[in-house]
């Protein structure tokens, strides 16, 4: 009998009513773990109701307090965060060295969260009218509905919850339920760090989680992370029932060669973005466009090194993994078949890969297309696997102009070195998050993390100083303390003197 999950509610385990489940698969094998219990709608009232009542005493803890219980949660998560790799690549399939690269992505977001008390300091003006002062502070929301995808289990949320909590809120925290391990290991993190109870609740579920979230009149913001369609439906249910969203999508990353390249640094690029995380990455590279008279060379080499690549089971030391479930294996390898049927060149076919693992894996293996054009299905949608294009243009505004013609605007690369072209490229593309020489232009986080077109519905990035303010709301006090110049009765609107 697998292992049954659960919620996490108050400070513990939360059961629930728990009449539906689902099958948690280690993608590696196709041996289902665990079942997982998914939310009725009960639960999510019984879950959202704790972190309500968590609030009013968290909000009124001391900014000292607060930041003390970070400081601890950073240095367990720093000590410990091997256990959380093994948990990540046991449910996701990311080999163990990008489980753990993950992880240490998500510790500098409770990094950059040990610092809130510089980040929610307001502004003080003295005498702004006569004997009059004006000051402004950042006061948390309430609750916050976090809703992430499968793909980054343990970052995507940490992405939030450090900023929401250090700032006072409470959380529900909606992990994707395909991988819901970590976010119940990072609920008893928390505990042991010393978060009071009901801070911080893992809800887990389906649509009915989700739309309890997006509904519920006691959560006041949600951020969510997933594909494109989802996300829209999110962003305007979550708006027309009043929340503050943030809801980013899905991705299609480009990444431009000019002629004046550095080759291998772009084929070796070209590789760890396509590739890493089986493409399972919102910042995966899957159109590397190809600039003059270099796409034969430069195809050669990713070649190369594409077939020099070992998948399997990510415990193994291999280089890549295998994909989610079975369906998103069957989804990538009938865009393979589609892309063939289409005529663009298949130089590696990774339908045919033997993985280095026991069991029924849903591996399909590192895949490369030359002479990809813009109207093939392998190039407009997002396949979300190990499926790399080579577009080839003629010229550089040929190739931004597909950038900015895609409806996805999420991260893009260009690979020159000449400074005058990468310049250009950052101030005309449109896309949120670019690389000049870096493939997967993830921001530090003390910088936001967040695309532009349908890879974000809202107005607020991921973390850095747009993450603080979409957890906090600001207020203005204008105050005079009584003193014998008050100018008696005046119902004008107020003037500055
Ligand atoms: P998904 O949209 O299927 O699921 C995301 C979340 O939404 C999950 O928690 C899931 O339970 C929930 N959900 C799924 N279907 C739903 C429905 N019909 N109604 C309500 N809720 C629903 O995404 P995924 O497959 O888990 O993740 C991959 C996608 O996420 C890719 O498109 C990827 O680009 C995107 N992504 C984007 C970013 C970014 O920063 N923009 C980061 C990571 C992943």
């Amino acid at each position: 009998m697998a292992l049954t999950l659960h919620h996490w509610r108050n400070g513990s385990a939360y059961e629930g009513i728990a009449d539906r489940f689902a099958d948690v698969t280690n993608p590696a094998t196709g041996e289902v773990t665990a079942q997982l219990a998914l939310a009725a709608e009960s639960d999510v009232n019984e879950i959202i109701g704790a972190a309500a009542a968590a609030f009013p005493a968290w909000r009124d803890t001391s900014l000292a307090a607060r930041t003390r219980i970070l400081f601890r949660f950073r240095e367990l998560l720093n000590e410990r965060k091997p256990e959380l790799a093994e948990i990540i690549t046991s449910e996701h399939g990311k080999v163990l060295s990008d489980a753990l690269g993950e992880v240490s992505r998500g510790q500098e977001v409770v990094e950059f969260a040990c610092g809130i008390a510089h980040l929610l300091k307001g502004g003080f003006t003295e005498n702004a009218s006569t004997r009059v002062d004006v000051h402004s502070v950042r006061q948390p929301f309430g609750v916050v509905g976090i809703i992430a995808p499968f793909n980054f289990p343990a970052m995507v949320p940490l992405w939030f919850f450090p900023i929401a909590i250090a700032a006072g809120n409470t959380v529900v925290l909606k992990p994707s339920e395909k991988v819901p391990s970590a976010a119940l290991w990072l609920a008893e993190l928390w505990k042991e760090a010393g978060l009071p109870d009901g801070v911080f609740n893992v809800l887990n579920g389906d649509k009915t989680a989700v739309e309890g979230l997006l509904t519920h009149p006691d959560v006041d913001s949600i951020s969510f992370v997933g594909s494109t369609p989802i996300a829209q439906y999110v962003y305007e249910t979550a708006a027309a029932h009043g929340k503050r969203v943030q809801a980013l999508g899905g991705a299609k990353n480009h990444m431009i060669v000019l002629p004046d390249a550095d080759l291998d640094l772009a084929a070796d690029q070209a590789i760890n973005a396509g590739f890493g995380s089986a493409g399972e990455r919102c910042m995966a590279i899957s159109a590397v466009v190809a600039v003059g008279n270099i796409a034969d060379e430069l195809v050669a080499k990713i070649k190369e090194r594409t077939l020099k690549l070992r998948t399997g089971d990510g415990t193994r030391g291999c280089d890549m993994g295998p994909l989610i479930t079975a369906q998103a294996q069957q989804r990538v390898s009938g865009y393979i078949d589609a892309g063939e049927k289409a005529g663009a060149s298949l130089v590696v076919d990774g339908r045919t890969v033997k993985p280095d693992a026991e069991g029924e894996g849903f591996f399909v293996g590192p895949t490369l297309f030359d002479h990809v054009a813009a109207d093939m299905s392998i190039y407009t949608n997002e396949i979300f696997g190990p499926v790399l294009s080579v577009v080839r243009v003629d010229s550089y505004d040929e190739a931004v102009k597909l950038i900015n013609d895609s409806p996805y605007g999420n991260g893009t690369a260009i690979f020159t070195n000449d400074g005058g072209a990468a310049r250009q490229f950052s101030n005309e593309i449109k896309v949120g998050m670019i690389g000049i020489n870096v493939p997967i232009p993830v921001p530090m986080a003390y910088y936001s993390f967040g695309g532009w077109k349908h890879s974000l519905f809202g107005d607020s990035h991921a973390h850095g100083t747009e993450g603080v303010h979409f957890f906090t709301r600001g207020k203005v006090i204008t105050s005079r303390w009584l003193d014998p110049s008050h100018g008696g009765i005046n119902l004008g609107f107020p003037q500055n003197a």
